[in-house]
């Protein structure tokens, strides 16, 4: 449509924003950010200037992912995003609290404003891929937020129960509502891999997203195990000095269809 062409043009004069890829789930605690970081992780490895737009805003956990300590600051030309160690620029309200513990209560308006804000008050300077950690689920927030950033297509991550019940279909419905293509689907805690016998267990039941990814016509863009590990280094705020790759075909496919 044309909406999102205006509010790309609408953006900071100090922001070059090239693709924005929003990441959303059907419902909460499925891994949605930690797909995002690591998608922006894996992007970031590939040389490209990335970002990241923590959009979860009740539920904000990118910073910590990443470690970041340090508050955000306003300039003469607006709010600088924090950079990570690997040089990813975030900005969450997180960053902006004077504590990060303090709850964010906000109803769904000012929660888009904030959204809006991030968008055109932010120096984002050139980026080449913004990953939007968008709010959970397929409610009015995440309708709102949709609306207030010109996003470029969705990766929908579920879990392998999702996959089965009408969860992921809601996302679907909802990119379809938004006309916004989809990327592609990432599976979650698809399986753990036995530390003593090597064994993939489907803790979850077997995997359907590749039934439901023919479906719907779109790619699987990974497979993320439970990873004990990777859940370790997300709570040190250490994800950049994760060395697995699940996401790299992902990220390399991603790329691929945004060039289109
Ligand atoms: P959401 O954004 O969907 O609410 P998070 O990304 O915050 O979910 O993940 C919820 C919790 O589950 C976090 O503590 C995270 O580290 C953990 N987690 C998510 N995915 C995995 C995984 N594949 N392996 C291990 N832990 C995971």
């Amino acid at each position: 449509g044309g909406a999102p062409q205006d509010l790309h043009e609408a953006a900071n004069p100090n922001s070059n924003i090239k693709k924005v890829i929003g990441v959303v789930s059907g419902k909460g605690g499925v891994g949605k950010s930690l797909v995002c970081s690591m998608l922006a992780v894996e992007m970031r490895r590939r040389a490209c200037n990335t970002a990241i737009l923590d959009a979860d805003i009740t539920g904000p956990s990118i910073p910590k992912m990443f470690g970041l300590k340090t508050r955000a600051v306003g300039s003469e030309l607006g709010i600088l995003p924090v950079e990570t160690r690997t040089g990813v620029k975030v900005m969450s309200v997180n960053l902006l609290l004077e504590h990060e513990t303090d709850p964010v209560v906000w109803r769904g308006p000012v929660i888009a404003g904030t959204v809006t804000q991030f968008w055109t008050d932010v120096v984002w300077g050139d980026v080449d891929y913004m990953f939007v950690d968008m709010p959970p689920g397929t409610g009015d927030v995440a309708l709102t937020v949709f609306q207030s950033l010109p996003v470029d297509g969705i990766v929908i991550v579920a879990s392998p129960q999702d996959l089965v019940s009408m969860i992921v279909e809601k996302a679907v419905k909802m990119a379809g509502l938004m006309n916004v293509p989809i990327l592609g689907l990432v599976e979650n805690m698809s399986y753990f891999t036995c530390p003593d016998c090597g064994k993939k267990i489907s803790v979850f039941g077997e995997s359907h997203i590749d039934e439901i990814a023919a479906a719907y016509k779109v790619p699987v863009l990974g497979k993320l195990p439970i990873d004990p590990g990777l859940a370790k280094q997300c709570d040190m705020g250490v994800i950049e000095a994760f060395e697995g790759n699940y996401l790299a075909d992902g990220v390399q496919a991603l790329e691929d269809l945004l060039k289109k």
